[in-house]
């Protein structure tokens, strides 16, 4: 195993522009820290690491993500109607509105999904993520480059700067 290029069990940092198929940015570090991750943990989207493989520090890529290896194809079943009383009333901590996100808890998994419609009995949500059945483009540069500690690969994530703090 090499230490000087992306590869499984290393730390990445990196800055990144993410744009849709129409050329608008949904996400970019521009203007902040780099995002950081451990590599083969999955910790992205596969294509993204996949795509960054055996880079050094300083290259850049740019590269093209079907949703299969971004986010995955829309699911339509993930669209549904909920009864209105199963969310709080609205009021000073809470009120509900389209195109909030809330997070539901599925037999103790976090789900997350958006509020699409508010009817007065029942409310449209959709669990899928936000860029589901997009095509995604990166342009991604990698700024710094490290072997994960022991401690990291057994927790399966980042520690210090960019990273999880305990
Ligand atoms: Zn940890």
């Amino acid at each position: 195993m090499s230490d000087d290029t992306v590869e499984k069990d290393m730390v990445v940092s990196v800055h990144y522009t993410g744009t849709l198929q129409d050329e608008s940015v949904f996400d970019t570090s521009d203007g902040s820290d780099p995002l950081t991750f451990l590599v083969g943990h999955r910790q992205m989207i596969p294509g993204f690491e996949e795509e960054l493989m055996g880079a050094k520090q300083g290259d850049s890529r740019t590269f093209t993500l079907e949703p299969e290896r971004a986010y995955g194809d829309r699911d339509e079943k993930g669209v549904m109607e909920l009864p209105r009383e199963q969310f709080p009333e609205d009021s000073d901590e809470f009120k509900l509105e389209v195109g909030a996100t809330l997070v539901a808890d599925m037999e103790g998994q976090p789900a997350p999904f958006r509020i699409l419609t508010i009817a007065a009995k029942t409310v449209t949500v959709d669990f899928n993520h936000l860029l589901a059945g997009k095509t995604l483009t990166f342009a991604a540069e990698v700024v710094e480059l490290r072997k994960a500690t022991e401690e990291e690969l057994a927790h399966g994530h980042v520690h210090g700067p960019g990273g999880h703090h305990h």
